[in-house]
């Protein structure tokens, strides 16, 4: 497909393009339009240009480009959205365009671009291999020697903030942790497959234990391959359309969707993408109805919990524990996925549930955004962490990896004392002290 496309836009279904009714409901919504009030960088806004180079009355200029890259992808426009506008598929359509005709291109983008979408995220075994020397870079203390020394303060300012942001990366990862088969705990009801994700194994390989374990607790059988792919989600919000077909075909051909109950994961990001494997494989003929199947057997881990009944942990005399939750906005807003992560949290006896203020606006993580949008992130941020610490609670529950990293970024950052965790792993907790 690669070599026929004319113009993504141009070619993307005109009922797609067409669907707004510029009502404006959207608006309140939509974090950037929010910031700035100004309309281009509203959703109703971006979709008027796309609409105007799918017409052929605009060409995609730098600015559109830079539009497009403002826009976090956050999708709360689809919630709001009263005429149901596909705006993940234009959002999606519009940075592929961006990169088609290459308004944006520079030598330092092309290069950090090929690095990362094109080649590090394309096999997870170079990914790992970073990751390793990563592991070894912390733990033989040469991150910490670095950082006392002063050294890094000759960084340009932003240098200095991205070095701060990097994440712990785990002592070991999920094919270290999880064997590839684990059985049920008492009757096997059921056989799921668990997809370990990317940065979630370097980061949050302790996340996708917690997982297999809940999993087997609840009558699952969990099947976990130590060599997976990238869901491509990296790939189709970053422009590059035609990698993101090839992972899901790796994908699908790894866990063929005829041989499990269902197939999970625990990001809600990677979840939002992998859900719409039969919309980027359309036209493939190979693929397309294995691609439909593959959709509706994937599932969120809270989703699957709530749909097979999630079994009551027993903490007797266990002290009561305040818990906020934030929605990864793929989960929330991709995946529709919002009371069953509340179910799961009010499971657990001891949890008591405070609501978060605004607890479906973005935190500013939203992929790569807080690395390329890094004072709109900090400002997404900074009201995420102030509405936390005005919940009071010892916990904030996330169901995420982007979200995850930021929001104890964040916290650590304005000296808030919370512990930040996957809901899954609360539960698993609650689970090993029954
Ligand atoms: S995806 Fe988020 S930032 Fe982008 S237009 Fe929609 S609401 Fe606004
Ligand atoms: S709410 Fe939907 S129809 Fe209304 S302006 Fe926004 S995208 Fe268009």
């Amino acid at each position: 497909m690669s070599t026929a496309v004319q113009s993504y836009l141009k070619d993307l279904d005109y009922s797609v393009v067409q669907q707004c009714m510029h009502c404006g409901m959207c608006l309140p919504t939509c974090p950037t339009y929010d910031a700035t009030k100004i309309e281009r960088n509203s959703p109703r806004g971006r979709i008027a240009l796309m609409r105007a180079i799918a017409d052929d009355r605009l060409e995609p200029t730098r600015e559109f480009g830079e539009e497009m890259y403002f826009c976090l992808g956050c999708l709360a426009c689809m919630t709001a959205c009263p005429a149901g506008v596909n705006y993940a598929e234009l959002f999606e359509h519009a940075r592929a365009e961006v990169e088609r005709v290459g308004v944006l291109n520079n030598p330092k983008r092309s290069l950090i671009r090929w690095f990362t979408v094109k080649w590090l995220f394309m096999d997870l075994r170079r990914l790992l291999l970073l990751g390793q020397v990563m592991r070894l870079y912390q733990q033989l203390g040469f991150q910490t020697l670095l950082r006392r020394s002063g050294v890094l303060k000759l960084l340009p300012r932003r240098l200095q903030e991205l070095e701060a942001m990097t994440p712990q990366v785990q002592p070991k990862f999920s094919a270290e942790l999880i064997a590839p088969v684990t059985p049920a705990r008492g009757d096997t009801k059921y056989r799921v497959a668990m997809l370990v994700g990317c940065a979630q194994d370097l980061i949050f390989s302790d996340v996708n234990l917690d997982t297999v374990e809940v999993l087997a607790r609840n009558g699952c059988e969990v099947i976990t391959p130590p060599e997976q792919h990238c869901c491509g989600s990296l790939q189709a919000h970053n422009g590059e359309l035609e990698l993101a077909r090839e992972l899901a075909r790796r994908n699908i051909d790894q866990f063929p969707p005829d041989q499990f109950d269902a197939i999970i994961t625990n990001a809600g990001g990677c979840g939002s993408h992998l859900k719409h494997y039969s919309h980027l494989l359309a036209e493939d003929s190979r693929y397309a109805a294995r691609a439909g199947l593959w959709d509706k057997k994937v599932k969120d881990i809270h989703e699957w919990l709530a749909q097979i009944g999630i079994q009551t942990p027993r903490v007797n005399g266990a002290a009561p524990l305040r818990v906020t939750y934030h929605e990864s906005c793929h989960l929330t807003h991709g995946q529709k996925v919002t009371a069953q992560p509340r179910e799961l949290l009010k499971s657990i006896p001891n949890v008591q549930l405070t609501e978060l203020p605004e607890s479906s606006w973005c935190c500013g993580s939203a992929g790569i955004y807080n690395i390329i949008q890094p004072e709109m992130a900090n400002d997404l941020l900074d009201r995420k962490v102030k509405h936390i610490k005005s919940t009071g609670a010892q916990v904030v529950a996330t169901g995420n990896p982007g979200c995850l990293l930021q929001v104890i970024n964040g916290c650590k950052r304005e000296g808030v004392d919370v512990r930040v965790v996957h809901p899954v792993t609360l539960l698993a907790e609650a689970y090993r002290k029954s």
